[in-house]
């Protein structure tokens, strides 16, 4: 079968295992049907961005030129929610898509994926924010209702637990053995004083999540279709955003979004 279209962050339906799909804009493949068999990715070198331009190139999430100089989408805050400003009614780049986006109920969590982290998303992204970073338990830890104040509380807890994956790590292991609730409960501490009032000292259930992998490869090495603009594996597991090959070759396919390309499997 061959499929064409532009490359977006795998959809996953959180059942055990997790379903994935990828998304070719006219086409849903269910990937997980394809683990055992040859796949191919062929790029055309053209990237499709987020306003629709085709472009050759793209800056950091894949934004062209333009849309990353001016979108409140691919502004600093996206990365840094301590740094978002609507909740003090002040605009950075579009002040009613930055309230929309920003004054609306936020989660802080902790979750094991290479190792213990912490993170922020909207309450709407539980869980697939922890499905797309490849880990296998978590639990939130305060809700806040705007994104600054997630960043806030970040900001300080980040002093003792990373806030970052280590890919390579979560790729070649299943994730490490972690008390989450003990962690949890320890945080608070740390947490600013005037920001107390948001720990969810009730909601205490850790998730569980299962990724579709049998066995981890010894060691894994990143693909990236820039550089390998036709490429074939066999499919091993998949985690996270990440194909993995029999041959330890894994594909972040969120760090292709909108990479123009032809799609087949050998069935
Ligand atoms: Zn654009």
């Amino acid at each position: 079968m061959q499929y064409s279209g532009d490359l977006k962050k795998i959809t996953t339906q959180n059942t055990k295992p997790v379903k994935y799909y990828l998304d070719l804009g006219d086409d849903f493949i269910e990937l997980n049907n394809l683990i055992g068999k040859q796949i191919n990715f062929k790029y055309t070198k053209k990237i499709k961005c987020f306003c629709g331009k085709i472009v050759d190139k793209v800056y950091r999430q894949n934004f062209c030129y333009e849309c990353f100089y001016s979108l409140p989408q691919a502004s600093e805050s996206i990365m840094k929610p301590e740094l978002c400003k609507a909740h003090l009614n002040e605009e950075v780049r579009d002040i009613e898509w930055e309230k929309e986006f920003e004054l609306k109920p936020h989660i802080v969590y902790l979750a094991v994926s290479s190792g213990l982290k912490v993170g922020v998303t909207r309450k709407t992204q539980i869980p697939t924010r922890w499905i797309d970073q490849g880990a296998e338990s978590a639990i939130e830890f305060a809700e806040v209702p705007n994104r600054y104040l997630a960043g806030k509380i970040e900001v300080e807890l980040k002093q003792h637990v990373s806030d970052k994956t280590s890919w390579q790590k979560m790729l070649k292991n299943p994730a490490p053995e972690v008390d989450l609730l003990e962690w949890k409960n320890k945080l608070y501490d740390f947490m600013p004083e005037d920001t107390k009032q948001y720990f969810l000292k009730d909601r205490n259930n850790v998730h569980e999540i299962e990724f579709p992998i049998d066995s981890y490869p010894e060691k894994v090495k990143s693909i990236k279709l820039d550089k390998h603009i036709d490429y074939s594996g066999k499919v091993k597991a998949i985690k996270g955003q990440y194909i993995i090959f029999e041959n330890g070759d894994v594909i972040n396919i969120r760090s292709h979004e909108g990479y123009i390309v032809e799609f087949s499997f050998k069935s």
